[in-house]
């Protein structure tokens, strides 16, 4: 059966289908010998080689997933240009190459999660299931009611409204609150924008839980697998 592209390469656990596409872009994915750099081609993936950067793919690799209490410090990209630290670096005596899901900025901690799965991937970060994201984030002063609310409701970052939030006053004084946060959205830097807007910037932040799924007593920097039962209690 014919697929697109970027599936056969998240389907091998090469990489989720958004960092196929920019292997396809960027010319290191060829078939039958020839670069593909046009988006979109279809191939029956049992009658043609594949190969990203020159070694073949291969769809029988065995899925794994892990989460990860990621430190600051450290990107989620795969790689990057400063020569910062990379979260995968951590995953010390994983044999898989895996890959983020999703992203949480260089200097926010806590809950990541990590595989080789492709199509769980694109499934987990597809708008359609709307996963709660649960954020504990320590902001400057003390922010009123009514910029809570603001924030519950939604507020203009980026030239956008953010969807509606849930948050909970966990600590408050008048120089630092901790407040905790859910959102859905995954817009670039969301909670220290949404923060930021109403003038109570965040101080240091932290990913509880993605889901139903929590980061509980992992310590900063330590990984586990996942089993299927926690796999599936992101989608609640
Ligand atoms: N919101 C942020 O501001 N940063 C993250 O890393 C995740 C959500």
């Amino acid at each position: 059966m014919k697929e697109r592209l970027q599936k056969i390469l998240a389907k091998a656990g090469v990489s989720s289908r958004r960092g196929a596409e920019e292997l396809i872009r960027s010319g290191q994915v060829t078939v039958d010998g020839s670069v593909v750099t046009e988006m979109g081609v279809k191939i029956d993936p049992g009658s043609h080689q594949v190969k990203v950067n020159n070694k073949p793919i291969s769809d029988s690799e065995e899925k794994t997933y892990i989460l990860l209490n990621k430190p600051a410090g450290y990107v989620t990209t795969m790689h990057d240009p400063q020569g910062r630290p990379i979260v995968t670096s951590l995953l010390t005596g994983l044999k898989a190459r895996l890959f983020p899901v999703g992203r949480l900025d260089l200097d926010t901690e806590g809950a990541l999660i990590l595989t080789n799965d492709g199509e769980l991937t694109h499934q987990i970060l597809h708008p359609k299931f709307n996963i709660n994201k649960t954020y504990v984030a320590k902001v400057k002063g003390s922010p009123s009611r009514a910029a809570l609310k603001q924030l519950a409701q939604g507020i203009v970052i980026d030239n956008r409204t953010t969807s509606p939030a849930r948050l909970r006053v966990l600590r408050k004084s008048a120089r630092e609150s901790v407040i905790e946060i859910i959102i859905h959205e995954g817009r670039k830097r969301q909670v220290r924008k949404m923060f930021a807007a109403i003038n109570h910037p965040v101080i240091h932040l932290q990913r509880i839980a993605y889901g139903s799924l929590k980061l509980g007593k992992l310590p900063l920097g330590k990984f586990r697998s996942l089993s299927r039962a926690e796999l599936k209690s992101i989608f609640k």
